[in-house]
């Protein structure tokens, strides 16, 4: 019998970056794209405009769908390799794309320390409180019982919360926002591009395919919008007990906003230019007198 498949192969439609996402259909890593792409057009991005550094992941699979200059880092590494990039140009805005498992579990060290470093760059964070890319391992920020791959009995830890971490370790522009809602989605990354300082967008984004917990209707019944009439983001008191919503009610919106000299205005040998135009001198003759 003739097996040969003489059916003409459906080509995707490619996206205007000239190619399509391999994400799951449904996935939330699409409406955070888009609220991306919105972003940079909001704020007048050409590809050149910004530096992006991806992390390892779902996520950092958007290093091929996005038409910007970019860096696809290690697993957990994307944070160093953005602070990297801001010191040799804090004149070029940084934005770090990165999952849950990526900047909260391999790279949560850094997250600790670009905060308390107030660098100025913007870290996205698709939440999806799972490892989807390596098939449905337990996330850091997965719920207490979650029952994974790796947890056939229930994850025993408790989740990390990104938000009170964040806020305690020094951050200065913290919001968290939602996958289904773009449009609230893409007005939260254009003010944590525009913040100055270390900003952080948390981001629920549903994994369809390896956590069907926490989906779209199960933050559907439970995110509310922040606005000036029931918070505000000033108030680090008000943040912190926002943050400590975690279940019943979950807030999404600007958290925390405040100013702090950033890492690089702290630096006087940037003070006049970046260093990438800083000129070296060759003459290391002092230096070789000093130590030979
Ligand atoms: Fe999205 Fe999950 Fe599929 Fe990854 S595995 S593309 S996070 S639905």
């Amino acid at each position: 019998m003739n097996t040969t498949n003489t059916t003409t192969p459906t080509i995707p439609t490619p996206s205007f970056d000239g190619y399509f996402p391999t994400w799951c259909p449904g996935c939330g890593n699409f409406g955070i794209w888009a609220a991306i792409k919105g972003a940079f057009k909001a704020l007048n991005y050409t590809p050149e405009s910004a530096a992006v550094v991806f992390g390892i992941g779902c996520s950092g699979n958007m290093n091929d769908f996005l038409w910007v200059d970019s860096f696809h880092a290690l697993h957990g590494r994307a944070l160093p390799t953005a602070i990297g990039v801001k010191i040799a140009n804090h004149n070029l805005p940084v934005i770090a794309i990165v999952g849950d498992g990526d900047c909260y579990g391999e790279g949560g060290n850094h997250f600790i320390h670009a905060c308390r470093g107030n660098h100025d760059i913007t870290v996205i964070v698709h939440d999806n409180r799972v490892y989807g890319l390596t098939t449905g391992q337990v996330a850091p920020t997965a719920l207490k019982g979650f029952k994974a791959k790796s947890t056939p009995a229930g994850i025993i830890e408790v989740p990390v919360n990104p938000i009170a971490l964040a806020l305690t370790q020094g951050a200065t522009f913290i919001a968290q926002g939602f996958s289904g809602d773009i449009n609230h989605l893409t007005d939260l990354i254009v003010k944590g591009v525009n913040h100055k300082g270390f900003s952080l967008v948390n981001i629920f984004q549903p994994c369809v395919t390896f956590n069907p917990i926490t989906s779209y209707g199960w933050y559907r019944e439970r995110i509310y919008k922040l606005d000036q009439t029931n918070h505000d983001p000033k108030d680090m008191t008000k943040a912190l007990t926002r943050a400590m919503e975690l279940e019943e009610k979950i807030p999404i919106g600007i958290i925390y906003d405040t100013d702090r000299p950033t890492y690089t205005d702290s630096l006087p040998q940037l003070q006049n230019s970046t260093l990438i135009d800083t000129s070296i001198s060759t003459d290391i003759s002092g230096l070789r007198e000093e130590f030979i």
